[in-house]
């Protein structure tokens, strides 16, 4: 059945042209790595670094001569180039531009004056859940403030912030970023299936993660959130090396296990020169709502002994919490949804504590300085 479709998919793509050379993309050999699972499906165009921001208008020609077949419910296409691009236009100017990459690449997310990472060594560790209040807790310190969703592979933003629909381009050219709680974010979840697994190369999640930082009409922001996937992969490397990171925070609980992984991801940083703004130890105890005891499931305490001999900040401890876990997989992250509770106000010392780092190190222009980019 699927070898049907395929054979459609590519009969269909026969028929777009690259305009550059005139002839189809499938018999210039440019499609690669195309998934079809229950009506959905992906692949990459392969062009050169230096055409790819001139061939927006292939892309979709390609998409929607997909999309428009019988049996495929959503076409997803991605322009992927193996090189970083060298010699592309940079995007529209804002005034006051101080983002700049030595590599010779444009950058990314002009208007946003700091970028920081949400990372943890492995999953299941409360990473997303973090971001989510982080950027909340942000927002209540009066800043603006954007979460984007990295983990291209398992996007949960969507359903941490309550948001569903898909972003709209009304200049069919940016995508619009979604909204919620004061909090402009963009993930992979609004533009793919849910149920849809997405299975990609390095270069579509790296191209994926480029259009959502390049193709969305961010605006000006004082911090963004990047939620990384867990480890140490691909998107952290491209995240590190595309754009300038004022600086990674890791979420770990407090098991050696878990530290053990969390400590790969602060060496990770380091090596590619992001500032560690800390650890936020997360589960770090219970405090059973029955008889107001306190159990230290996971060990209390590992992520901030880890912290110390690490000279790096500690930047708090939030407990594991009934509250927490239902206010976030239901969408109502605990920073908006109990605003004067005791979670809410650790998370927006946690931010505090993030952003006066990082305001500490913006440059007189109010933006993060240049940053010499090892390509
Ligand atoms: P990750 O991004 O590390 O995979 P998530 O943020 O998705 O982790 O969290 C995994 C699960 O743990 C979710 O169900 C979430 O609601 C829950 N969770 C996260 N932090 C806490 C906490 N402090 N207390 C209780 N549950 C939590």
């Amino acid at each position: 059945m699927s070898e049907v479709i395929r054979e459609r998919i590519l009969a269909a793509l026969r028929a777009v042209f690259d305009p550059d050379k005139e002839r189809d993309i499938v018999s210039l050999g440019m499609i690669s790595g195309l998934q079809i699972k229950d009506g959905h499906v992906a692949f990459a165009i392969e062009v050169e670094p230096e055409r790819g921001p001139r061939l927006e208008s292939l892309r979709k020609a390609a998409e929607k001569a997909v999309a428009a077949l019988d049996g495929v419910l959503t076409a997803h296409v991605v322009l992927t180039a193996e090189r970083p691009a060298s010699k592309s236009p940079p995007p529209p100017s804002t005034p006051g531009r101080a983002q700049q990459s030595a590599g010779g690449s444009p950058p990314l997310l002009p208007g946003v004056r700091a970028i920081i990472a949400v990372a943890s060594g492995k999953g299941g560790v409360g990473k997303s859940t973090t971001a989510v209040n982080l950027a909340l807790g942000l927002k209540v310190l009066g800043l603006r403030v954007g979460l984007l969703d990295a983990d291209v592979y398992g996007p949960s933003i969507p359903r941490l912030l309550g948001i569903k629909g898909k972003p709209t381009s009304p200049d069919g050219r940016r995508l619009q970023p979604m909204e919620n709680f004061g909090l402009k974010c963009m993930s992979m979840g609004f533009l793919v299936e849910e149920e849809t697994p997405v299975v990609w190369r390095g270069p579509m999640v790296m191209s994926a993660l480029e259009q959502m930082m390049r193709d969305v009409n961010w605006g000006e922001l004082d911090i963004m959130v990047v939620d990384m996937p867990p480890g140490t992969g691909d998107t952290q490397l491209t995240m590190s090396q595309r754009v300038p990171l004022a600086g990674a925070v890791i979420v770990s609980t407090p098991q050696d296990i878990a530290l053990a992984d969390a400590r790969k991801g602060l060496t990770m940083f380091r090596k590619v020169e992001v500032p560690l703004l800390g650890i936020v130890e997360n589960m770090s105890y219970f405090l059973c709502p029955d008889n107001g005891k306190r159990y230290d499931i996971f060990g209390h305490g590992g992520a901030r002994d880890e912290a110390t001999r690490q000279k790096v900040p500690f930047l708090g401890e939030i407990p594991l919490d009934m509250g927490i876990r239902e206010t976030s997989d239901s969408g109502q992250p605990v920073v908006v949804s109990q605003p004067d509770g005791a979670h809410a106000k650790a998370y927006v010392e946690i931010a505090r504590k993030v952003w006066d780092q990082v305001a500490a190190r913006l440059d007189d222009s109010g933006r993060q300085g240049p940053r010499i980019i090892v390509q």
